[in-house]
């Protein structure tokens, strides 16, 4: 894990030069604020001065939120608790003169606490693993004893495009690990042949390794204990036995997926520009694109052209409150998926609950560490994207929904068009499909779609898009790709999907498929393609099936 307070000195500087910024400004806005207590004590009318104290509750709620998070605790602490005591006042008609004039010195007062009380926090480093270049392989080890289950976990994940190695004892392991460390483990929980089991081993090695590996755990017992014991060696995933190998490798397939995918966005809404770029600046550090908006009015193409995976937004902003531009963006089912976060110097509770009420998901109380703001939009950004993943995907294979493929073939057609390329539209449709189901039950057949799933996942190039089409039907674009390279990799994928062994109550079957494509060119729309595609996929059930054939 890198160390953002050592690669990264611009942003150790940027973040000082804005508390130089913001210490500059309490320069001018504590004499202000002194300045304003001392008017409260020469209002003539009650009238008078209820609103000169709400204006005063007001500038130390902003003081209370900010100064904090830029250093200063000991006086955001200080103002937090004159803004409790303003607020009181409020509540009352009357207030003893003794008494306004001991809150107005206190609040002149506010200016001896410009010291830095906290030391500058440490910057927080990202969660995530840094993202990859261009996909490699990934290596798999794979700890079990017995070697049935072993090789057959090795060979599919071989078949997937995966570099599997197989140790069946500890000793085996621990030397491989010594040579070379994996991307991922997956152990069986019993080991009969070892004195630890094989969680045991897992934990204590994960303790040992700089950065834990995902783990995957496979065992015949999937009772809640064998589950607990896998979370606290460090699991992703348990998967009892019988294996069911294509839902391990969707498992694998999402771990690596989240670990190379792009930035997750956040939105900031805050009216104070400094606070809001502080915020900013810690996110970044963390590696997330941030994007801020200081007018409300714009929020409708910011939320359009950033697509953000978070909002963060301030509670009190002068023109339109926070709840109330949660609210707004509650209306559209487009952005229902967006965890909407306050921040805000609120402090109480009630307040707080009323916001979330209305909208919003979470609340966190300003002055936040960067720590906690790190962490507190990871976790929400990941969880939504796993949401939006999964909701935008069909369930058993986890490709594009039958919508979303045929809208990216117009994506893709366009785009080839732009760039004066040609991309490749592929038709896959499994054969004798309604055999395989009949002979060996629906659930083996299931199998065999989310194999070929994820073979064709593993092989296809990751600006290549994929989708599940119809039943046992798959649509494939390939952009920049021409008709002998769309030939090969298909009849790549044919000869490897026609090599897969199946099992289905002790039986064993394979399974094979059939593919149509076509080129894009200028002058086809995206359903003559489709159609000419699945006329050149008629083409070859007629031909034999298990080939592959190019439209005319
Ligand atoms: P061909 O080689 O001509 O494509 O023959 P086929 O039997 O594959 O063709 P057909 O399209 O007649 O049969 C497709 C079968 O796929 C019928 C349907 O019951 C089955 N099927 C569709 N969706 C699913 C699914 O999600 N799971 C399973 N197990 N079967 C499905
Ligand atoms: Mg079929
Ligand atoms: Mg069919």
């Amino acid at each position: 894990m890198n160390d953002p307070g050592a690669s990264n000195p611009p942003l150790e500087e940027y973040l000082q030069q804005l508390g130089q910024q913001f210490a500059e400004r309490l320069q001018q806005e504590l004499p202000a604020l002194a300045e304003q207590a001392r008017q409260l004590l020469a209002v003539e009318s009650e009238a008078q001065r209820q609103a000169a104290l709400l204006a005063l509750r007001d500038q130390l709620h902003k003081l209370a939120g900010s100064a904090g998070t830029f250093g200063f605790g000991g006086l955001g602490e200080r103002a937090r608790a004159l803004e409790q005591q303003a607020d009181q006042w409020l509540q009352q008609t009357q207030q003893q003169r003794q008494v306004l004039e001991a809150f107005s010195l206190q609040v002149a007062e506010l200016q001896q606490q410009l010291e830095p009380t906290a030391p500058a926090p440490p910057l927080p480093s990202p969660p995530s693993a840094v993202p990859r270049g261009e996909p490699q392989p990934r290596c798999i080890y794979i700890l079990e004893s017995l070697g049935a289950d072993g090789e057959s976990v090795r060979q599919t994940l071989s078949t997937f495009g995966y570099q599997a190695e197989h140790y069946s004892g500890i000793a085996e392991l621990d030397a491989a690990l010594q040579r070379h460390v994996p991307d991922a483990l997956i152990v069986d929980s019993e080991l009969p042949d070892e004195t630890q089991s094989g969680l045991q081993y897992a934990k204590a090695l994960q303790q040992r390794l700089d950065a834990p590996l995902p783990l995957l755990v496979i065992s015949a017992q999937d009772d809640f204990a064998t589950h607990l014991e896998a979370v606290r060696a460090g699991a992703i995933g348990l998967f009892s036995k019988p294996l069911d190998l294509p839902k391990l490798e969707n498992c694998l397939d999402r771990c690596f997926v989240q670990q190379q995918g792009e930035p997750y966005r956040v939105l900031i809404i805050d009216d104070d520009r400094d606070l809001a770029s502080r915020y900013s600046l810690v996110l970044r550090g963390a590696n997330m694109q941030v994007q801020m908006l200081h007018t409300p009015a714009e929020l409708f193409s910011h939320l359009r052209e950033f697509n953000p995976e978070v909002v963060l937004l301030d509670v009190n902003m002068p023109d339109c409150s926070g709840p109330e531009l949660a609210q707004i963006i509650r209306f559209y089912d487009d952005w229902l998926r967006v965890p909407i976060i306050y921040l805000s110097a609120e402090t109480d509770i009630a307040r707080q609950m009323n916001a979330m009420l209305k909208a919003g998901d979470d609340f966190v109380t300003k002055p936040i560490s960067d720590n906690s703001l790190v962490a507190t939009v990871f976790a929400r950004a990941q969880r939504a994207r796993l949401l939006s993943m999964a909701l935008a995907r069909d369930s058993l294979t986890g490709l594009l929904k039958h919508a979303d493929i045929k809208e990216q073939v117009a994506i893709e057609l366009e785009r080839a068009l732009r760039n004066e390329t040609r991309a490749s539209v592929a038709m896959l449709d499994i054969d004798h499909f309604k055999q395989v189901n009949d002979r060996h039950g629906h659930a083996a057949g299931d199998n065999v779609i989310r194999a070929l799933a994820n073979l064709l996942r593993q092989r296809l190039r990751r600006v290549d898009s994929l989708g599940r089409y119809g039943g046992e039907e798959f649509l494939a674009v390939l952009p920049d790709c021409p008709a002998d390279q769309a030939q090969r990799i298909l009849d790549e994928i044919r000869e490897r999907f026609a090599a897969l062994q199946f099992v289905a109550a002790g039986q064993t079957f394979q399974v094979t498929f059939s593919a149509g494509f076509v080129l894009t060119d200028s002058q086809s729309s995206a359903s003559e393609l489709l159609e000419r595609a699945d006329r050149a996929l008629y083409g070859a059930k007629h031909g034999g099936r298990n080939q592959v054939r190019q439209a005319d």
